[in-house]
C-alpha cells in the first residue's frame, strides 16, 4: 500500500507497514487500499443542504473497510487506519466518521445490556444507511459535561423515560443538522427515578427520518464553523418519549418498585462508565494526526526542495539549502514520526484496556476537577491533547513554509490545520485534560526525589525523555513547594494560581508519553537502513522540542542558559544527518505518491486564462 521503490528491502517493507498502519492484517490492509481508491474521487461536501445522501455513501465506505456485522469496532488498528484515511482525503469526513463509529455506535455497542432492543436502527447505523450523532456537550456553561442538566426521568408506569431540556442553556450542540436522512443520536442525560438524581446515562434517541425532525426533538438553524465544516446545530428535547430498551444501562437496572440498581456506585463513577466511550475515539486520533502530519510534512519537504530562490544571498538555490527552512520541515518530519509513534503507544494502551473490566465503586480515586476525562483515562486522554495540539501547531508551520501554497485550498493543509485546531477543543478539550492530568500529578506522585538518569547527549534519541522526566519532577516539585499538594487549603485558592503550571505539567506528561513511544518504537526496528534513517529523525524531534519549551525548562533549572548553544549545535548536526537520509526517509512517510510536495495548485495549465485585448 506504500509505494515504496525497488531499492527497499522486504524486511524493511514489512517494518515500514507495521509503522504506518500499526497491527493490521493483509485482509485490512487490502480493505485499506480499496478505501482509499474510493476516497480518492473528490464529491464536494460532505456537509451543506442536500448532502445527507453523499455523507451516507462515504460512511459506508468507511463502513465497508471495517469488519462486518455486530464486530466493526473489533480492531482498534483498523478503526484507527480507516479514520486516518478519511482525515488525510476529507477532515470533514473523518470527524463525521468518528463521531458515527466511535462515538455513537461505541456507546450503544459497549453501553447497551439488550443490544437487540436498539434493532433496526442499530442495523442502519452499522451498515451506514443511517448517520450517528453524539450529543453531550450543552451550549449554556462552562465544563457541561461535569453538569448536565438535559434530564430523563423515569416512568414507573412502564420503564419507559421522559427525556427533556430544562432550559435554553441545556440545548445540546453538535452535528445533529443533517436533513432529509435518518439521524440517530447518544444523548446523555441525568437520569431521575422517584425525584433522585443517580448520574447520566446514554439514551438512544432518533434525531431525524427523511422528511425532518421527530416528534419532540427541535433543532435550530445550522451553525457555521469553517475550520472543520459539518452540519452542527443546536438540539432542544421536549418530552420525548424513551422506549426502556433504548436505556444504554450499562449493568444497571430497575427494581420493581422502580428503584435504580447501579454497580457503578456513585454519580461520579457513572459518568465515567458511560464516557468510556470516549477511549476509543482517543486511541484513534494519535493514528489521524500522524496520518495528515506525514502527508503535511512531506508536502512541504517536497516544495522546498523544487522551489528555487532568487534573493541576492544565493540566488538559485533551493529553498531547503537553508538552515531555517531545514529546521521546520524537517522539524515537521520529525514530529511527524514521533506522532506515528505515538498512534502505536495509543493503540497499544486501548488494547490493554479493552480486555479490562469497567470501574467498579472502588475505582473512584481519580478525580474530575475539570473534565471527566483524563479520570476516564489519563494516558488515552493525554494522548488525545498532546498530538492533536502537535499536529496542529506542525501543519500551521509548513503552511507557513509554503507562501501561498500553503493556504492554497487544493492542497488541503489548511484543512488539516482547521481540523486539529479545532480538536483541541473537540473531543475532549485539550487544555482542561492538561490541567487535570497537572493538578492529579502534584496530589498522587510518590514524594520522593526520583534517581535522575544521566542525560545522554542531546543528539542521542534519548536524551529528550531522560531530560522530560527531569522537567516533569521539577514541576512536581514547584507545584508542590507553592502549596499544591496542601489538603488542608480551599481548592479554588490553592489551584487557581497554579493552574498554567499544572496545565504545562500535564502536558509535559503527555509529551513525555510520545518520546517514550518514539524511543520504544525505534528500538524495536530490526532493518538497519531504517534505523539508520530514524535515529537522527527520532533525536531531531527531541531537541527541537526541547527549544520549544526552553522558557520552562530554564525557568525551573532543568536546563541551564549554557546548553541553548549546544541545542542549537546538535540542531545543525542532526539536519544535515537527516538530509543524509533524506531520500529513504520520504520513500518511507510519502504514502499517497505525493513527491512532488505542495503545488502551486492548480497548475497554471490546468487554469483558464482571459487575455485582455484592445476593442
Ligand atoms: C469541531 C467541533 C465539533 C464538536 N462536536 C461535538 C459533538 O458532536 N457533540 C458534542 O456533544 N459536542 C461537540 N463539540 C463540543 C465540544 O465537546 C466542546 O466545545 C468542548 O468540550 C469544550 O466545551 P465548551 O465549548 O463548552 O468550552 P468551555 O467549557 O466554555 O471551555 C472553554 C475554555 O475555557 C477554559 N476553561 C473552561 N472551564 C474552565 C475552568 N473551570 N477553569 C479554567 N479554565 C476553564 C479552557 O481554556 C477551555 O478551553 C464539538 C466542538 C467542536 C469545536
Amino acid at each position: 500500500m506504500t509505494l515504496l521503490a525497488d531499492s527497499v528491502p522486504e524486511s524493511a517493507r514489512e517494518e515500514i507497514r507495521r509503522l504506518l498502519h500499526g497491527p493490521c492484517d493483509p485482509t485490512a490492509l487490502s480493505a485499506l487500499i480499496t478505501l482509499r481508491k474510493a476516497l480518492a474521487d473528490d464529491p464536494g461536501p460532505v456537509y451543506g443542504p442536500g448532502r445527507g445522501a453523499l455523507l451516507l455513501r462515504r460512511l459506508r465506505a468507511l463502513a465497508e473497510a471495517l469488519p462486518p456485522g455486530a464486530g466493526i469496532l473489533d480492531d482498534p488498528a483498523r478503526l484507527a487506519a480507516v479514520h486516518a484515511a478519511a482525515a488525510v482525503a476529507d477532515p470533514s469526513l473523518c470527524l463525521a466518521g468518528l463521531v458515527h463509529h466511535l462515538l455513537c455506535l461505541g456507546s450503544l455497542t459497549e453501553l447497551s445490556d439488550d443490544p437487540e432492543g436498539l434493532e433496526p436502527r442499530l442495523s442502519a447505523l452499522r451498515e451506514g444507511r443511517a448517520k450517528g450523532v453524539y450529543l453531550i456537550t450543552e451550549a449554556g456553561q462552562a465544563n457541561s459535561h461535569l453538569a448536565t442538566a438535559t434530564r430523563a426521568d423515569l416512568d414507573p408506569a412502564d420503564g419507559s423515560f421522559v427525556l427533556h431540556t430544562p432550559g435554553p442553556g441545556a440545548a445540546k450542540f453538535g452535528s445533529a443538522g443533517t436533513w432529509g436522512v435518518e439521524q440517530t443520536g447518544v444523548v446523555l442525560a441525568r437520569l431521575f427515578a422517584g425525584g433522585a438524581d443517580h448520574g447520566v446515562f446514554a439514551f438512544m434517541v432518533g434525531l431525524t427520518d427523511e422528511r425532518g425532525p421527530l416528534p419532540g426533538v427541535e433543532l435550530s438553524s445550522p451553525i457555521a464553523l469553517d475550520a472543520l465544516p459539518l452540519d452542527y446545530v443546536q438540539v432542544r428535547f421536549h418530552r420525548v418519549r424513551v422506549a426502556p430498551a433504548h436505556w444504554l444501562s450499562d449493568g444497571a437496572r430497575i427494581g420493581p418498585d422502580g428503584t435504580v440498581h447501579d454497580p457503578a456506585g456513585s454519580p461520579e463513577q457513572r459518568l465515567q462508565r458511560t464516557l468510556r466511550v470516549g477511549q476509543g475515539l482517543w486511541a484513534a486520533m494519535p493514528a489521524v494526526a500522524a496520518a495528515t502530519s506525514r502527508r503535511t510534512a512531506v508536502q512541504a519537504v517536497g516544495y522546498a526542495r523544487r522551489r528555487r530562490t532568487g534573493s541576492s544571498l544565493a540566488p538559485g538555490v533551493p529553498l531547503l539549502t537553508y538552515r531555517t527552512q531545514q529546521t521546520v520541515v524537517l522539524g515537521a518530519l520529525a514530529d511527524a514520526f514521533a506522532l506515528t509513534c505515538a498512534a502505536d503507544g495509543a493503540l497499544a494502551v486501548r488494547t490493554e484496556g479493552r480486555s479490562a473490566a469497567p470501574p467498579g465503586p472502588e475505582g473512584g480515586e481519580e478525580k474530575m476537577g475539570f473534565t471527566p476525562w483524563a479520570a476516564v483515562s489519563q494516558p488515552l486522554a493525554a494522548y488525545k491533547a498532546v498530538t492533536v495540539r502537535t499536529a496542529a501547531r506542525l501543519t500551521a508551520e509548513c503552511q507557513h513554509r509554503c507562501g501561498f501554497s500553503g493556504q492554497l485550498t487544493a492542497n488541503r493543509l489548511a484543512a488539516y490545520q482547521g481540523f486539529h485546531h479545532a480538536f483541541d477543543t473537540a473531543g475532549g478539550d485539550s487544555q482542561l485534560i492538561f490541567y487535570d492530568i497537572g493538578r492529579s500529578l502534584v496530589e498522587s506522585l510518590d514524594e520522593r526525589k526520583q534517581q535522575q538518569e544521566q542525560l545522554p547527549d542531546p543528539t542521542s534519541p534519548h536524551w529528550w525523555p531522560a531530560l522530560l522526566r527531569r522537567h516533569q519532577d521539577d514541576l512536581v516539585g514547584e507545584l508542590r513547594r507553592r502549596g499544591g499538594a496542601d489538603p488542608a487549603s480551599d481548592p479554588f485558592e490553592r489551584w487557581n494560581p497554579l493552574l498554567e503550571q499544572a496545565g504545562l505539567l500535564g502536558e509535559v506528561r503527555a509529551t513525555l508519553l510520545v518520546a517514550d513511544d518514539v524511543t520504544r518504537v525505534l528500538g524495536r526496528l530490526r532493518d538497519q537502513g531504517l534505523v539508520r534513517a530514524l535515529t537522527p529523525l527520532a533525536a531531531l524531534h527531541g531537541v527541537l522540542c526541547a527549544r520549544r519549551w526552553s522558557g520552562s525548562l530554564l525557568a525551573l533549572g532543568t536546563l541551564e542558559p549554557a546548553d541553548m548553544a549546544a541545542l542549537s549545535e546538535a540542531t545543525d548536526r542532526l539536519c544535515e544527518a537527516v538530509m543524509e537520509q533524506l531520500p529513504l526517509l520520504v520513500e518511507v512517510f510519502d504514502e499517497y505518491g505525493d513527491r512532488p510536495g505542495v503545488a502551486p495548485a492548480p497548475p497554471a495549465a490546468a487554469l483558464t486564462w482571459t487575455l485582455g485585448s484592445a476593442s
